[in-house]
This record gives structure tokens, sequence and C-alpha cells, in this order.
């Protein structure tokens, strides 16, 4: 029986938006300093990550999800159902929204639309997203969209590091410039571009946008959605409820000592943000640093942590 945590190694991505953070934050060595991505926990076809520990060695979580699915607490599904990325934006995002399941299903030919949320690591003084937009109906949301009116319709937050969002498909949102975030989100690649600042790329274009399935899919009008975050101490560790919702879980961890935990008959994907520490299991000692990313396989009964680290935690409710 599979007894040890997977140890995942993240596939960078260069985006036009990207910076260097995620060099000089979490050590990833990065192809250019236009990096935007970090793929830290990922079975999608675009880049899933290759396992670097134990009788999987080698192998991408891809694979692992398709042969042995007894590690997934049997669950059902065509491909591993989230994906974890740590995303660094020098510069702000296109507006986008994504379309839920049966939208991607029907239109998209793929499997998962897209629900995400954002974890935020760390940002600059000032640092803002958009969040849902301002039109009452869907005449409205059309109109504006047509007359370009972008200040009129998109709806503004600042952020601090510490924020969490959670950001259901069908609402629109871009990541503005001096971010750095984990996100959790369905494993879908799926984003249909509104507007994007009028911005022409390398090659002197402006990017494709995608208006038509944007006014289709988006929620008119935007409803916040309700986010509970709520705390429970434990010895060694502190864990607080980000989101519980349909699709998957999210928890973030403040570990300080020790703390043995049961593992609760599914696979947890785990990602470290600050500090370090050691997770033992069946008479070993695996350790943890800042930047690593790893699942605790369902087969797992429990395990110890002993340090000082944050950790984001998450698992699917799909099972
Ligand atoms: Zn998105």
């Amino acid at each position: 029986m599979y007894k040890e945590p997977m140890f995942l190694q993240p596939e960078l991505k260069e985006r036009l938006w990207g910076g260097t953070k995620l060099k000089e934050i979490f050590g990833y060595s990065i192809p250019s300093d236009e990096t935007g991505e970090a793929w830290c926990i990922s079975g999608h076809a675009n880049g899933p990550n290759v396992i670097q520990n134990g009788p999987l060695e080698g192998r991408t979580l891809r694979e692992a999800w398709d042969e042995h699915r007894a590690l997934f607490a049997n669950e059902q599904g065509e491909e591993f159902p989230l994906l974890v990325k740590i995303l660094d934006s020098k510069k702000d995002l296109s507006v986008q929204v994504h379309p839920d399941d049966t939208y991607a299903r029907e239109v998209e030919d793929e499997n998962y639309g897209k629900t995400e949320c954002w974890y935020v690591i760390d940002c600059e003084p000032g640092a803002e997203i958009i969040f849902g937009h301002h039109a009452k109906n869907k005449q409205e949301f059309e109109r504006m969209v047509e007359n370009g009116e972008w200040g009129n319709l998109l709806r503004t937050i600042s952020v601090q590091p510490g924020d969490f969002f959670y950001v259901p498909s069908g609402t629109i949102h871009a990541i503005g410039a001096g971010i750095q975030i984990l996100e959790t989100q369905q494993s879908s690649d799926i984003t249909y571009r509104v507007y994007d600042y009028d911005r022409v790329g390398n090659d002197g274009k402006k990017r494709e946008l995608h208006l038509e399935k944007s006014i289709e899919v988006t929620n008119i009008p935007h409803e916040d959605p309700a986010v509970d975050r709520k705390h429970t101490l434990e010895a060694g560790l502190k864990k607080e409820t980000l989101i519980e919702e349909s699709y998957f879980s999210v928890y973030h961890w403040t570990l300080d000592g020790t703390s043995k935990e049961l593992n609760a008959a599914t696979y947890q994907l785990m990602s470290v943000l600050e500090g370090e520490g050691t997770l033992e299991t069946g008479g070993e000692t695996y350790t943890f640093q800042k930047g690593d990313h790893f699942i605790i396989p369902a087969t797992m009964d429990s395990f110890t942590l002993k340090g000082q680290a944050k950790l984001t935690v998450s698992h699917s409710n799909k099972a």
C-alpha cells in the first residue's frame, strides 16, 4: 500500500503579465523575467506535474490518477479534478470569465468548467483586483461592453496579504498588477477574455476577446458569494476554513509545534507558503519547506507534522 506523500515538481509558465517573484519568493527556476504562473498541483494535459519521490517517482500526476485511483479515494472522473497554481502578476491580467461544467461540456467539449478561489500571498500597497460588475441586467451589461464603459461596468476591490476570494464560474474577474496569489481551481484551462485594456502584444496585435461567450456565461446581476472564514485550534496547529463548496474545500493551516493528523478518508493537497517542517508517517520522515507542494494519498491513515510553517490545504468534494 502506498503510504508516503507525493512531492510534485512545479511547472512554470511564461505570461505577458508575469514577473520574477516566483523565483524571488519561492526559489523556482523561472524560464524568463515574464513568468506568470507556477502549476504546482496539476494533472492537466497542458502542464501535468512530475512526482519527485516514492514508487511513482518520474511519473506524472496525470498518470497516477489514471492508473492508481485508490490513491485518490477511488474518486470518479476522467481527469484529476483540481489545479493549484501560484500566480505573480507584474502587470494587470485581462478581465475574464469562466464557464460552468455544463457549458464547458456542451460548447468546448471539455470535462470541467472553472470555479476558482484565491489566497493572497503578498501584494504591493494599493494593489487591486476586479471582482464582479455593476450591470443590473443583461441588456445593460451588453450595452456597457459594446460601448467600452469599463470604468462604470467593472467592480474594483483593493487587496491585502491574507485576503481570500471565492470566484465561482460566471464571475467577471481580473488580478491586478503587483499581486502574488495561490489559486485553487477546477482543473480547466477555459478562459473567456472580456477586456484586455486595449493592450497590444509583442506581435503588435491585441489579444483575442470572447465577448459573445462571455455574455452567455456571466452571472448578471453580480452577487458576492458567501465566504465564512472560521478557525479551529488544535495542539500545534491552527486550521482556518477558507471555503467549503461543491467542488473543493480549501484551508489555511498555521503549524507551530507538533500536530498529529488523521487523514479523513480522502486525499489532500498541500502547499507550503512559509517556513519549514517535517511530516512523519509509517516510520519515515519527510522534510518540507516554503515552495514545496505534495499530496497526501487517501491510502495514508495518519501523519504527524512538526515545525513552523504556513500551508494551504485542499481536497476535492466530488468523491
Ligand atoms: Zn480566472
